[in-house]
C-alpha cells in the first residue's frame, strides 16, 4: 500500500557498482513506467530526488544512480535487502517510432536509453553512441550490445573506443530519429544538428525536480513557463528550440537562474 504522499517501497535486489561514481541498484517488482519516464526515491530524514528508469524487465526496475550529494550518496551506501520509497513514474518519456533511430548519451545519462532500446527493440533499428570521460566511467557496455543493433563508444581522453566527444563521432545520415540523454552541452549539440538536417529528435533534460507534480517551479524553463518534471523530461526538437534555458540555465534550490556549466 502506498503511503500518503504515494511512496511504494521497493526491496533492493542487487548492488553493483559500475564505474567509480556510478552504482546500478536493481529493485524487485517493476514501476511500470514508460521509457524516459522517472522516478522519486525518498531517503527517510536526508531527502528525495528524482532518477530515471534504466530498464523494467522480468519483474525487476533497474536504477544507475551517480554519487552527487546527500541523497545519492546515501543510496550508495545502502546494502541488498534493504528498501527504498518510491513515488512516481512521473513525466513525459518519449516516443516509440519504427524505423532507423540513432540513441546518444553521456554518462549516467544513457540509462532512459537503456529502457529506450529495451522497448524500440524489434520495432527500430537502433545505434547507440556512448560518450563517457575515461574507460572506467564505461557503463553496462555488454547489456546494450545485446539491447542495441549497433555500439559506438567514445572517451574524451582516448582510454576506450573512439577518441574525444561522441559527438565528433554520429552519422547523422543515417537516423530517421534522434534521442538523446545526458550532459546537456552534448544533447545542444545533438539538437542543433538534427534540426539542421531536418531530423525528427527528442531530448531528456535534467533540472532540480524537487515535487515532480508541477506545484513547485524549481524546473521551469523559459520563456515558456513548461516543467521538466511534468512537461518532460522528455522535449522535441521543437519545442527544444524555443527554451531559451536549454544549454544555458538552471536553477537553484532558492529558484535562481546559474549559468549550465559541464
Ligand atoms: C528527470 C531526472 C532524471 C534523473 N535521472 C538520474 C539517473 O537516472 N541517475 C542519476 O544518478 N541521477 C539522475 N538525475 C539527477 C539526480 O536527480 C541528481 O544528481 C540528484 O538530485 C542529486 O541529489 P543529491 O542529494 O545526491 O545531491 P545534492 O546534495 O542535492 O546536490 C549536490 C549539488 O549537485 C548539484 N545538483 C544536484 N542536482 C542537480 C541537478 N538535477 N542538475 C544540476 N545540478 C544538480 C547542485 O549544485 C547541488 O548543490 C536525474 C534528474 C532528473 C531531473
Amino acid at each position: 500500500m502506498p503511503n500518503w504522499l504515494g511512496h511504494r517501497t521497493f526491496t533492493i535486489k542487487e548492488i553493483e557498482p559500475l564505474s567509480p561514481r556510478v552504482k546500478k541498484i536493481v529493485l524487485e517488482g517493476e514501476v511500470r513506467a514508460e521509457p524516459g519516464q522517472y522516478v522519486m526515491i525518498w531517503v527517510p530524514k536526508v531527502g528525495e530526488i528524482p532518477v530515471s528508469i534504466a530498464r523494467e524487465l522480468n519483474g525487476e526496475t533497474w536504477l544507475l544512480v551517480a554519487r552527487v550529494g546527500r541523497v545519492s550518496s546515501a543510496i550508495h551506501s545502502m546494502r541488498e535487502g534493504d528498501k527504498l520509497w518510491v513515488r512516481g513514474p512521473y513525466g513525459k518519456g518519449f516516443t516509440l517510432r519504427k524505423g532507423r533511430v540513432t540513441l546518444v548519451g553521456g554518462g549516467y545519462g544513457i540509462a532512459p536509453l537503456l529502457f529506450l532500446a529495451d522497448r524500440l527493440g524489434g520495432l527500430a533499428e537502433v545505434r547507440l553512441y556512448a560518450g563517457f570521460k575515461s574507460k572506467d566511467e564505461v557503463l553496462l557496455e555488454e547489456i546494450f550490445r545485446e539491447a542495441a543493433d549497433d555500439v559506438i563508444i567514445a572517451t574524451d581522453d582516448g582510454s576506450y573506443g573512439l577518441k574525444g566527444f561522441i559527438t565528433e563521432h554520429i552519422d547523422y545520415e543515417w537516423p530517421q530519429y534522434i534521442y538523446t540523454a545526458g550532459p546537456e552541452q552534448m544533447m545542444v549539440k545533438v539538437v542543433r544538428e538534427a534540426l539542421r538536417r531536418g531530423i525528427e529528435v527528442e531530448a531528456s533534460l535534467e533540472r532540480l525536480v524537487r515535487c515532480a507534480i508541477g506545484i513547485c517551479g524549481s524546473c521551469s524553463l523559459d520563456p515558456l513557463g513548461l516543467l521538466v518534471c511534468r512537461d518532460g523530461p522528455v522535449f522535441d526538437g521543437k519545442t527544444l528550440s524555443k527554451i531559451h534555458d536549454f544549454g544555458k540555465y538552471w536553477r537553484d534550490f532558492d529558484g535562481r537562474k546559474i549559468p549550465l556549466i559541464h
